[in-house]
């Protein structure tokens, strides 16, 4: 079996705990690796190898820090087919969705690239009679980033881009799942310039996790993954004295008002439930049918549902992958039954269909009549599953998102420019689209969801990123006259 190490001082280095996770092919069932989990030594290596060097990188110029940044992200665009197969290999997802993460992915190493301007500080003159007062950003020192199996590329970048360039040594703890593109970006940091010691990968689970959260040398912890682990990363980080930003699961509406093109909210209804199998914290998850716009908006959804090939990464016309594991397959099945027996219709059932059996399958699933109360409604289900609940009013359709515990992402599709309008004021929910299903927000804006959907205060990557990866000194300083100085610098200082 392939063993998949962790990536410590600028080499592979296989673990010795004994612990492995198996490392599936979604597609076809077959376990095709395993990955070495960390035991508290290897936590221990990994961040004393990334201390040693943090004071180096500090000091290390930021136009040198922004030069690396530079070749990374030429790097990364040079090897992006490469990189999109080895997601799509170990995640299941297609290779253009794979290549979509990666677009998004590389949009934080273009603003990382940008770090000269990102940490100027600010400076006022005279605020008293010789006395100036300024701001200086300076790394944090050792940070680490735990990341989730759907975005196993996109997601790191979403962290390391900005806190490395900072000044920053970053210790990643990728996916037990899918670890190894961790490692190929590791081998790209490298080529690009970057120190070793100052990118590490820590395969691991929780005992990894834990000690990252334990250690006194870890200043900053960055999460995404589920909402319970989120809550757990946020109270014990926080207990131990560490910034943390944790970012959880989802439920996202996408209310489409009876004045809307229905073809269009259709397609995007299709795509961003669908897309990436739904395992996408930004995936729709519910359709909000207001008036009498539900009928319809059914039909048009449905028949575009036989369209969507579902299929293997390797098969060029399949637009929608497997599940990631079988027992997330499962799961997300069982919630087909359960919400027929709790009063959903299931309009397209994606249980019946004739894909391999061995792979992690699931096709497309369609309920109409769903609402709250009914697991299906209430749970973040992460797979190819779209519900339609139907509503009056639009006031009907805040309330009920608003009344949801999750506040990811949201979206509204109406021709109504005052609807639009007043929806993004009203919805409390992070991001907010208006006739774009998935609003994931540009690389130079910042990613975070409000309720259960973020533990902090702190939204990732753009300019929340700079702010959590570096501390604010403020300095005050007085210095006298020069005309009235007693030391004698040997000409006169005229003013
Ligand atoms: P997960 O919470 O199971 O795992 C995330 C990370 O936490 C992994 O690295 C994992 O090894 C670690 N982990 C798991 N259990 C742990 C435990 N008991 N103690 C310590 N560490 C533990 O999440 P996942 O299944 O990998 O990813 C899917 C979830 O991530 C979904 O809920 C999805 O909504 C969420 N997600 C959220 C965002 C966002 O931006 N809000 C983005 C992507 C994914």
């Amino acid at each position: 079996m392939r063993n998949i190490d962790h990536w410590i001082n600028g080499k592979l280095h296989p673990s010795k705990s004994g612990n492995f996770a198996p490392v599936y092919n979604p597609a076809t069932g077959e376990q095709q690796a395993q990955v070495g989990l960390a035991s508290a030594e290897e936590v221990e290596f990994a961040i004393a190898s990334a201390k040693a060097v943090s004071q180096m990188w500090r000091a290390t110029s930021i136009s040198k820090r922004a030069e690396i940044m530079f070749r990374f992200r030429e790097l990364v665009v040079q090897n992006r087919d490469h990189i999109a197969n080895l997601v799509s290999i170990e995640h299941g997802k297609v290779p253009s969705d794979a290549a979509g993460e990666l677009a998004r992915g590389i949009e934080n190493i273009e603003f990382a690239c940008s770090i000269p301007a990102l940490l100027k500080g600010g400076y006022s003159e005279q605020v008293s009679t010789g006395v100036d007062v300024y701001s200086i950003r300076q790394p944090l020192g050792v940070v680490a980033g735990i990341t989730p199996f759907n975005f196993p590329a996109m997601v790191p970048m979403w962290m390391f881009a900005n806190a490395i360039a900072t000044g920053n040594a970053f210790v990643l703890k990728p996916s037990e799942k899918d670890p190894s593109v961790a490692l190929y970006l590791a081998e790209l940091l490298q080529k690009a310039g970057l120190p070793d010691g100052v990118f590490t990968v820590l395969q691991g689970d929780k005992i990894a996790v834990d000690g990252l959260l334990a250690h006194p040398d870890v200043a900053a912890i960055s999460f995404v993954g589920s909402t319970p682990i989120a809550k757990y990363i946020y109270s014990t980080g926080t207990a131990n004295g560490k910034r943390v930003q944790a970012l959880g699961g989802a439920k996202n509406h996408m209310v489409v008002l009876p004045d809307a093109d229905i073809n269009m909210a259709a397609d995007a209804a299709v795509s961003a439930g669908f897309g990436s199998a739904g395992e996408r914290c930004m995936a729709i998850s519910v359709v909000v049918a207001v008036g009498g716009v539900g009928d319809k908006l059914i039909e048009a959804i449905k028949e575009r549902l036989p369209k969507l090939i579902t299929g293997p990464g390797t098969d060029p016309n399949a637009e929608m992958g497997p599940l990631i594991t079988r027992e997330h397959r499962d799961k997300v099945a069982s919630y087909i039954s359960g919400a027929a027996a709790e009063g959903a219709t299931v309009v397209v059932d994606g249980r019946e269909n004739n894909l391999p059996a061995e792979g992690f399958f699931l096709a497309p699933t369609l309920m109409d009549n769903v609402s709250p109360g009914m697991k299906v409604y209430d749970d973040e289900i992460f797979g190819p599953v779209l519900s339609v609940t139907r509503v009056e009013t639009y006031d009907d359709a805040v309330e009920l998102i608003n009344n949801h515990q999750y506040g990811n992402g949201t979206a509204i599709f109406t021709r109504d420019g005052g609807a639009a309008r007043q929806f993004q004021f009203d919805i409390q929910v992070g991001m907010v689209g208006i006739n774009v299903p998935i609003p994931v927000p540009v690389g130079y804006y910042s990613f975070g969801g409000w309720k259960a959907s973020l533990f902090g205060d702190v939204a990732m990557y753009g300019p929340a990123g700079i702010d959590f990866y570096t501390h604010t000194k403020t300095v005050t300083s007085r210095w006298p006259d020069p005309s009235t100085s007693s030391v004698d610098l040997g000409f006169p200082l005229t003013r």
